[in-house]
């Protein structure tokens, strides 16, 4: 039996995965909620938004050109999931998302893992996993991941 790696994943389309690792945009606007919290490998999807152009010069990032797609760009720690919330929470929040994640200590890869992203929240194969979580630092490592939805335990902590 071989151990599931500490790490999941989300596919963030471009210019959206350059902000979170550029910008430090620390909050992902998803409208969907999921229990995992911990490692959280930032993937940036094949295809940019249709107004990646726009979205870029405004933020001041490098033309959608420059970007990479289709590969794990970064790592943060997902430390919280506000459901419903105002939107004050931060700079980066929608108030219309429905579920703000909260991300934390993002770290961007110096070698970018190229792989397939996924919909919904998905686990990197274990040799991505490796190479991406090689790449990070100690701190980072020391911070365990926890799936509540294979442990009803920390559920009740996480929500209490
Ligand atoms: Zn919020």
């Amino acid at each position: 039996m071989t151990a599931q790696p500490c790490l999941r994943a989300i596919t963030v389309r471009q210019p959206w995965a350059e902000l979170i690792t550029y910008a430090r945009k620390t909050v992902e606007n998803r409208s969907w909620t999921c229990t995992w919290r911990g490692l959280l490998a930032i993937h940036a999807g094949k295809t940019p938004e249709a107004d990646a152009a726009e979205i870029c010069r405004y933020f001041g990032l490098r033309k959608p050109s420059a970007l990479t797609y289709g590969a794990i760009i970064a790592v943060a720690r997902l430390v919280d999931v506000h459901d419903n919330c105002s939107g004050d929470c931060s700079y980066w929040a929608e108030p219309e998302a429905q579920f703000h994640w909260v991300l934390a200590d993002t770290v961007d890869l110096r070698q970018p893992m190229n792989c397939s992203g996924k919909q919904r929240l998905w686990t990197p194969e274990a040799d991505t996993a490796t190479a991406v979580l090689d790449q990070l630092p100690a701190r980072l490592h020391a911070a365990p991941g926890i799936d509540a939805s294979t442990d009803p335990s920390p559920l009740e902590v996480i929500h209490a």
